[in-house]
């Protein structure tokens, strides 16, 4: 299966464009969890507007759907200022930067999701927009090239990128503020489903919600698009009501399971288990054997495998641990790998 056609898949697909617009949260308030980052949030917006002065930059890390687009928008929105929204591959040239940052407007907010991907030479043209809200150009060609400095409006930049680890040490240094975004909690999940259902005008009892809620992975794009794929099916196979069972029976068909994993998680676990003995497997072993893209598995299959303690990394790769046996209905070996006392540790995701 494409990676495009996976319902659980973290990354944009075109229907999540419409749902976005609607379910977005426009204000801190709104926004669900998070809350040590809203809370620090809360006050450097506070202290930006009592002194009338742009926010620092802030950069947000972590896996996608988390939050982080949003998180900007509403930084704007709590600043009462303008957000201009860009992304790294987006930015080709130094040209194109310079031309977005020449036309910014004092305390506008400018967010580059995927920040990582920027070119080295674009990179460049941001540090001292960054630092001094400035744009150096170069003017003419040659021995006559000489270099001018022009003042560029006092704005914050907001850069979101899934690891930190993969920007580059100049960029992050510039950064004032930096955050990360961590999965929710099923329960938090849960308010955002029931936030979204109300929003939607669906009917639908708590137990449907956890449900869904539950299989969303940690993560709140999912649990929108999951309710809408649970709404359609209530509509075709019961009142329209989202219940428990409607939400058990709808998911169930669409092979997400009770954790929400999908076929593809239990096709890298059953390949770890079956072709590697549980493992140690390298990144790029597991992406030959899986058929998908080394960065895809890290940024999207294995935060959440991770964080449901299925997959360990060590030191001399990805070990599956006995619970992952377990959800697959398999028996883990007598001295599983992930237990061996062979300096096995739990690295952190980012
Ligand atoms: P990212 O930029 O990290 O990929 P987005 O900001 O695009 O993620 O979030 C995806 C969708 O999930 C949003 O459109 C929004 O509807 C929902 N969402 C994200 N975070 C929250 C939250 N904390 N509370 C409620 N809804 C959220």
């Amino acid at each position: 299966m494409p990676m495009d056609d996976r319902l659980v898949m973290t990354g944009m697909r075109p229907e999540d464009e419409e749902l976005d617009a609607s379910l977005r949260p426009r204000h801190l308030r709104e926004y669900i969890g998070q809350e040590k980052v809203k809370n620090s949030l809360q006050i450097y917006i506070s202290a930006a507007l009592k002194r009338h002065d742009a926010l620092d930059h802030i950069l947000l890390y972590g896996p996608p759907g988390l939050g982080k687009t949003t998180l900007a928008c509403i930084v704007a929105a709590e600043m009462g200022q303008n957000i201009r929204v860009t992304s790294g591959p987006a930015i080709e040239r130094p040209g194109d930067l310079a031309s977005i940052l020449t036309n910014l407007n004092q305390g506008d907010i400018l967010f580059i999701d995927e920040i990582h991907r920027l070119s080295r030479a674009v990179e460049e043209v941001l540090y001292p927009a960054m630092e001094d809200y400035a744009l150096d150009i170069m003017i003419g060609k040659g021995p006559t090239a000489r270099s001018m400095r022009l003042d560029l409006p006092k704005f914050t930049l907001v850069g979101a990128t899934t690891r930190a680890g993969r920007l580059s040490a100049p960029l992050r240094d510039r950064f004032g503020i930096v955050f990360r975004l961590e999965m929710y909690s099923p329960e938090e999940l849960a308010k955002i489903v029931a936030r979204s259902a109300g929003i939607l005008g669906m009917p639908f009892d708590q137990g449907g919600i956890m449900e869904i809620a539950r299989r969303s992975r940690g993560t709140p794009r999912i649990a929108n698009r999951l309710l809408k794929r649970v709404r359609d099916f209530a509509q075709v196979r019961a009142d329209g009501h989202i219940t428990e069972e409607v939400a058990k029976e709808s998911l169930n068909m669409q092979d997400v399971d009770l954790l929400g994993l999908d076929r593809i998680d239990r096709a890298v676990l059953n390949a770890m288990i079956e072709k590697f003995g549980g493992g140690p497997v390298g990144l790029d072993t597991l992406a030959a054997v899986t058929g998908e893209d080394a960065v895809t598995i890290e940024d999207v299959y294995e935060p959440y495998l991770m964080q449901l303690g299925f997959i360990m990394r060590t030191p001399r790769g990805r070990v599956c641990t006995p619970a992952a046996y377990q959800h697959l209905g398999k028996t883990p070996p007598a001295a599983s790998p992930a237990s061996a006392d062979d300096g096995v540790e739990q690295t952190q995701l980012f």
